[in-house]
């Protein structure tokens, strides 16, 4: 497995429809190589593929905590410079289907469950998607996944029983919503907040506190959960934490690894992102291997995932970054020493 540099990287471009891509499969062995598309503004192509070089890596290591069989990919489009939506997913389908199933696509921010539909008219190699055919929820899987990440960590790590725990998401899109109605059922006590106002309403029929998206990291919790976009959580952010348990959803949540370090300093433990948040590459993996739509049971093993991090991290006197990533690593060279 090229663990740290990349097997391939494509470069896809399309005039008529302003089509700007890159395609990066950090790694092909196991395949196939799972990564989402990503459809966001960039200030420039380099941006873009930094994103896509960063964040297929990270699949890597998440495919190997997960225990999937497969490997690290990211698709990333340049939105900003689009002019013709559909036919530019159409050619970007194509180079997908042209790449012959060594890598399955799948939704990441900004793809529509309409972008789906056209690029499921160019290419069969797609992964999450569902039996029927329409995109799943992945944001449930996610939310289902990281619910037992998070359980398992204040088991381990707090005295108080869930029904006494306060959540606080920030960004209550798919994932955070979701994580919202299940921690509620619970009994904990969830505050959120949203960029988009539009999110708001549902979350507070759910029974969610609403506070600004200005006030969510320094708010009093037990557990904050960054589900929002990444990097939010940082040198200037970490001093105002007020909860012991920092969940990572956002992919890349952390500014930069290192502060995974000063959270420990200050007595908060995090909880990984490429680990807590591998719910919906677990469903999209299983639903492409046996045709069944949901695994609760895959997605519960999350919990023990996240104790073994916790563990490694105590042991080794490492952040739980570096557990994470000790942990990842081992699991790829049993796996090919098997
Ligand atoms: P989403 O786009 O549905 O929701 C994100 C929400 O965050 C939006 O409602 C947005 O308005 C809000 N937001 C943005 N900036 C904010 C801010 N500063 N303060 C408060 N709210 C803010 O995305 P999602 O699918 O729920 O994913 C959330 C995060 O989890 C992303 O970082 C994504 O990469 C990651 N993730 C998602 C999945 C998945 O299955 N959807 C899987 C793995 C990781």
């Amino acid at each position: 497995m090229a663990f740290e540099g990349h097997e391939q990287i494509l470069a896809v471009q399309d005039a008529p429809s302003g089509l700007r891509a890159w395609i990066a499969i950090h790694a092909l062995d196991p395949q196939p190589a799972f990564g989402g598309i990503r459809i966001l503004d960039y200030r420039s192509e380099r941006d873009a593929l930094f994103d896509a070089l960063r964040l297929s890596r990270i699949m890597t290591y998440k495919c190997a905590l997960a225990g999937v069989q497969g490997s690290g990919a990211k698709t990333v489009v340049i939105a900003n410079s689009i002019n013709d939506r559909a036919a530019a997913i159409r050619v970007l389908g194509r180079h997908i289907e042209g790449l012959g199933g060594i890598y399955r696509a799948g939704p990441d921010a900004g793809f529509t469950s309409e972008d789906q539909q056209v690029l499921m008219e160019e290419t069969q190699y797609i992964a999450h998607f569902g039996v029927d055919g329409r995109m799943q929820s992945a944001g449930d899987a996610t939310a289902e996944g990281a619910m037992h990440g998070i359980l398992r960590a204040l088991e381990l790590r707090s005295e108080l029983p869930v029904e006494e725990t306060t959540v606080a998401i920030q960004g209550l899109g798919a994932v955070g919503v979701s994580l919202a109605k299940r921690f509620i059922e619970l009994g904990a006590r969830v505050i959120g907040a949203d960029a988009d106002s539009s999110k708001i309403a549902l979350a507070q029929n759910l029974g969610v506190t609403i506070v600004p998206p200005s006030k969510i990291l320094s708010t009093s919790c037990d557990v904050l959960v960054p589900c929002a976009m990444g990097g939010t959580i940082h040198d200037v952010s970490i001093p105002r934490i007020q909860a012991s348990i920092v969940a990572g959803v956002a992919n890349n949540t952390l500014g930069h690894d290192s502060q995974a370090a000063l959270l420990k300093e200050n007595n908060i433990t995090f909880l990984p992102d490429f680990a807590l948040n591998a719910g919906a590459l677990i469903e999209g993996s299983h639903n492409l291997h046996t045709n069944e739509n949901s695994c609760p049971k895959k997605l519960a093993e999350i919990g023990e995932t996240i104790a073994n991090i916790l563990q490694r991290s105590d042991d080794d006197k490492l952040s739980t970054i570096e557990a994470a990533f000790v942990l990842a690593s081992e699991k790829v060279i049993a796996t090919k020493n098997h």
